[in-house]
């Protein structure tokens, strides 16, 4: 039922259906998003200064309503703690610019998990080797979870930050994030969430979980490319310096002094993606009919059959076995290569991603370089789950 609402899951790969199991790579996308895109090209086409013209009052309304929806969704208290940015990763990497560089200082310590992407590790490794901060990491255990006995041990006064993922994309492992949050609180630390994995797959509040910042893509949220959203207590926001400086982020500006406005203003310098976080607001208002808890619910049953058959294969090892996870299958087949099994699902129609999923740390951590990551959608069934193992069947008749 739900697969019809999604244009692209019509499609034929070598004359197969397509299965999407590369989700959390990217999502693919509501035909209401699609339409809504196109209805702001249609109808609305302006750049935002609202008091210029029709068009412009059009384009400004649907912005700012896409702010209130992001804001909705995460339950912030205010559209202030929302700013609209390329994806997490450049949410993480304003944070390290803006907050860090100005507010960090050699011998500070900076801690991440072990389990995070690339994009939650290389801004801080920076801002470490710049300023002479120490980066502490958290261990994890052979089923991939979090060691919050270990985490209590990098803890001290020196800790300004935690940044860590709320699920790893590597593996699925579901971190429990507001014990960690409020572990960092204790000692004065400020914490940031990556949520790239997280929103998609459960319901994710900001008022409840209480970090200071956390991050979301919204590609990743069957929302379009090039769109995110920085989350920040507004508060804090307002003490951030700017990240770039032009357009749209000034209130006054003369030759002798600049005032900024406050956020979420301040980080949205130049033009943004007017278009695409209208349509982030349309993917939301998808999802949010559809109910978070309803499709965390039918994902997480979806995740037990495949995990399930999946290690009735002989030769499979599943990478990350953590009690709680979300989404994430990832696994080598003994007597292929990685390759060779992604291949081999192609062939049928079913995509998946191999290689190191830009967490090199935590596969080098479970004893690997690389996997095939099937990564399960609402959207996805249970014969897809039939289709991918079968072709995993089928190889290992081939090759033991
Ligand atoms: N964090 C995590 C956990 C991710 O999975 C990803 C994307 N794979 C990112 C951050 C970066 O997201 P983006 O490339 O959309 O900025």
């Amino acid at each position: 039922m739900i697969k019809k609402d999604f244009p692209i899951l019509r499609e034929t790969v070598n004359g197969k259906p397509l299965v999407w199991f590369d989700n959390a790579a990217t999502t693919q996308k509501p035909q209401s998003v699609i339409d809504r895109i196109a209805y702001f090209y249609e109808h609305e086409n302006s750049n935002i200064h609202r008091a210029a013209h029709e068009l412009a009052a059009r384009a400004s309304d649907a912005y700012e309503a896409a702010r209130e929806k992001v804001k909705t969704f995460l339950n912030a208290s205010s559209v202030n703690e929302i700013v609209f940015v390329r994806g997490a990763t450049e949410g993480i990497n304003l944070v390290a610019q803006s907050w860090g560089d100005h507010n960090l200082v050699a011998g500070d310590e900076i801690i991440v998990s072990n389990l995070e992407h690339h994009a939650n590790i290389v801004p801080w490794k920076r801002l470490a080797d710049k300023k002479g901060l120490k980066l502490r990491v958290i261990p994890v255990d052979d089923d991939g979870q979090i060691l919050l006995d270990e985490y209590s041990k990098l803890l001290n006064s020196k800790t300004r930050l935690v940044a860590f993922t709320q699920v790893s994309n590597a593996l699925g492992t579901v971190t429990p994030a507001k014990e960690i949050v409020k572990m960092a609180h204790a000692v004065g630390a400020k914490v940031l969430i990556d949520g790239a994995q997280s929103v998609s797959h459960m319901k994710v509040d900001v008022q409840d979980l209480n970090p200071d910042w956390l991050v979301f893509s919204g590609h990743k949220l069957f929302g379009p490319t090039g769109i995110g959203a920085l989350y920040g207590k507004e508060e804090l926001l307002n003490e951030m310096e700017p990240y770039q400086a032009g357009g749209n982020m000034i209130q006054d500006v003369t030759f002798e002094e600049i005032k900024y406005h406050k956020a979420p203003n301040r980080f949205e310098a130049g033009t943004g993606n007017i278009a695409d976080a209208i349509g982030l607001g349309a993917a939301i208002d998808y999802v949010t009919k559809l109910g978070i808890d309803a499709i965390g619910q039918y994902e997480h049953q979806l995740l037990d059959y495949a995990t399930k058959l999946l290690k009735e294969i002989p030769g499979v090892r599943l990478i990350g076995t953590a009690k709680n996870k979300a989404s994430v299958l990832s696994f080598n087949l003994q007597g292929y290569t990685n390759d060779q099994v992604g291949q081999a699902l192609n062939r049928e129609g079913v995509a998946v991603r191999t290689g190191h999923h830009c967490a090199q740390p935590i596969l080098r951590r479970m004893g690997v370089e690389t996997t095939v990551r099937p990564s399960l959608a609402f959207y996805n069934t249970t014969e897809d789950v039939d289709t991918f193992i079968k072709t995993l069947w089928e190889l290992k008749k081939v090759r033991f």
